[in-house]
């Protein structure tokens, strides 16, 4: 199965990813982290990357797309794919079209995450990740148990991510309304979208996608 997690930033899409990966042994696509990949490398490319993610704007349709294309050819014919943070305009809807023809591939569902904005921008704002296991944290809503040390692997050094200021925040949910949204309407269309309440308690928000896994 082939599906598109859709939704503002901090709307819980990795988070909902990283637990459909373990349930259902599905892999997750993640175009905001092969770009962190990207942006390691010293090289002119990861430069930028490394530019635009930092002001909140969205890197070309064609880097992207590629990126996609390569990851799902590397791939088991029989390991379904979660797509998070992308599709992003309707150029890369398109081309997700192509690539999923070329590898023999459907959409089954898009799920929406929908989410209150500023309640988005507090939870970006605070969110941090062990440097170690990736375990995700949060000023204000989920300090590990003991302070400074990770709860699942002890770890104590954590990182936060360079895009994550309130500044970025503003601008990538605007990069959202004026570019991602409106590829909401390409899949409507197909009968394919599902509205999940994103603002609900984790656990809370996972049931509701296996319910529209279950049934699509
Ligand atoms: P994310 O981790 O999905 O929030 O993505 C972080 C940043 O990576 C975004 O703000 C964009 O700068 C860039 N990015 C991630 N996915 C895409 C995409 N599909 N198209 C364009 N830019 C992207």
């Amino acid at each position: 199965m082939n599906i598109i997690l859709l939704g503002p930033p901090g709307a819980g899409k990795g988070t909902q990813a990283n637990v459909l990966v373990e349930h259902h042994g599905m892999l997750q696509l993640s175009t905001g982290d092969m770009l962190r990949e990207t942006r390691k490398a010293d090289t002119e490319l990861g430069r930028r990357v490394a530019a635009v993610m930092d002001a909140g704007e969205l890197v070309s349709d064609e880097i992207v797309s590629a990126m996609i294309d390569t990851k799902l050819g590397e791939m088991g014919d029989d390991v379904g794919a979660i797509f998070d943070g992308y599709p992003r305009t309707a150029a890369q809807a398109h081309s997700l079209d192509e690539i999923l023809a070329k590898h023999g591939r459907k959409l089954a569902v898009v799920i929406e995450l929908g989410v209150d904005e500023d309640a988005l921008v507090d939870r970006i704002t605070g969110r941090f990740t062990c440097a170690n296991c990736g375990a995700g944290y949060h000023d204000r809503h989920k300090q590990p148990a003991i302070a400074g040390v990770c709860d699942k692997c002890g770890s104590t050094e954590f990182k936060r991510r360079p895009d994550d200021t309130e500044e970025t925040v503003r601008t990538r949910m605007a990069e959202y309304r004026a570019k991602t949204a409106p590829i909401l309407p390409i899949y409507e269309e197909r009968g394919i979208v599902q509205r999940v309440d994103g603002m609900a308690a984790i656990g809370d928000v996972t049931k509701a996608i296996e319910k529209v896994l279950a049934s699509a």
